[in-house]
């Protein structure tokens, strides 16, 4: 991890920035000399809503999908829980997606992987007003892409990628990890930080934990969307971005339910608070 945070401080001062309207040359397919080489050993990031395209993609759990697929590296200098894309442990370390013909999970790639040959940074500062986030060509000694000509702009590229929805999706998830709680050094209790890996990272136990516990007789929840969340991952994450902005920040993005008693009301509110 102090090797990424390295990374980032030299790409904040040294890359060149890039804009929605810059230009650069690229072109991936099967008969670069490197096919597939850049899906090995390499380090991904995967986001609340990578995991829930993945996992749905496998027609797997979110637990199993967490269990085979993902690391959860430790970094006391880390706000919140942070999970990585776990490389097959054999020699090459390759993505346990990789297939002969490229990437087997393609149309359900995440975030990073569609991105590349682009990342995207801001100074933290700045980041969760994405005021001064910026586009860089990330450095990759490998990849013969770079020399192939067809000239994209940012824009062209990140339309292209099918990334705008994976972006969409992406500013939810820093609503909460670039909340200012964050800024001003606090840190979450042990409960919190399981509430918040469960809700961003394990979605089917966010599930449960909505609608098999007392969830739903505490908090005003309107018909139409428990009908949405009970069957929709997507819709699911949205609201769980609100109980977190709740739970972890107490912001007054839930309502406690106005039969339950008024000093019962301050004590759920308190409980969650308390997490
Ligand atoms: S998910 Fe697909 S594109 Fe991304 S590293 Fe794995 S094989 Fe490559
Ligand atoms: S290294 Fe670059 S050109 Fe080669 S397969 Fe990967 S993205 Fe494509």
């Amino acid at each position: 991890m102090k090797e990424i945070e390295n990374l980032k401080e030299t790409i904040l001062k040294d890359y060149p920035k890039l804009g929605k309207g810059s230009e650069f040359d690229f072109r991936c397919h099967k008969d670069v000399s490197c096919f597939n080489m850049c899906c090995s050993d390499v380090n991904i990031f995967l986001t609340p809503y990578d995991i829930v395209r993945l996992k749905n993609r496998l027609k797997m759990t979110s637990q199993g999908f967490l269990d085979r697929y993902t690391l959860l590296p430790i970094d006391e200098s880390q706000n919140y829980p942070v999970v990585m894309l776990k490389m097959e442990d054999d020699e090459k370390k390759a993505c346990p997606f990789v297939g002969s013909a490229g990437c087997t999970v393609y149309s359900d790639r995440p975030w990073a992987c569609r991105m590349f040959p682009l990342g995207v940074a801001s100074p933290k500062e700045d980041s969760q007003k994405g005021t001064s986030e910026f586009y860089f060509m990330i450095e990759e000694p490998v990849c013969k892409g770079y020399a192939e000509k067809k000239r994209w702009t940012v824009d062209q590229w990140v339309k292209d990628q099918g990334v705008e929805h994976y972006s969409e999706m992406g500013e939810l998830f820093k609503e909460i990890s670039l909340h200012d709680y964050f800024k001003e050094k606090k840190q979450l209790t042990p409960a919190k930080l399981e509430m918040f890996y469960t809700v961003c990272y394990n979605i089917d136990r966010f599930r449960e934990f909505v609608f098999e516990s007392t969830f739903l007789k505490r908090f005003d929840v309107d018909e139409e969307t428990v009908a949405e969340i009970r069957k929709d991952d997507e819709e699911l994450l949205k609201f769980g971005t609100n109980w977190l902005k709740f739970c972890l920040f107490g912001e007054k993005t839930m309502r406690v339910k106005s039969d339950v008693p008024t000093q019962r009301q301050a004590a759920v509110s308190t409980q969650a608070g308390q997490l």
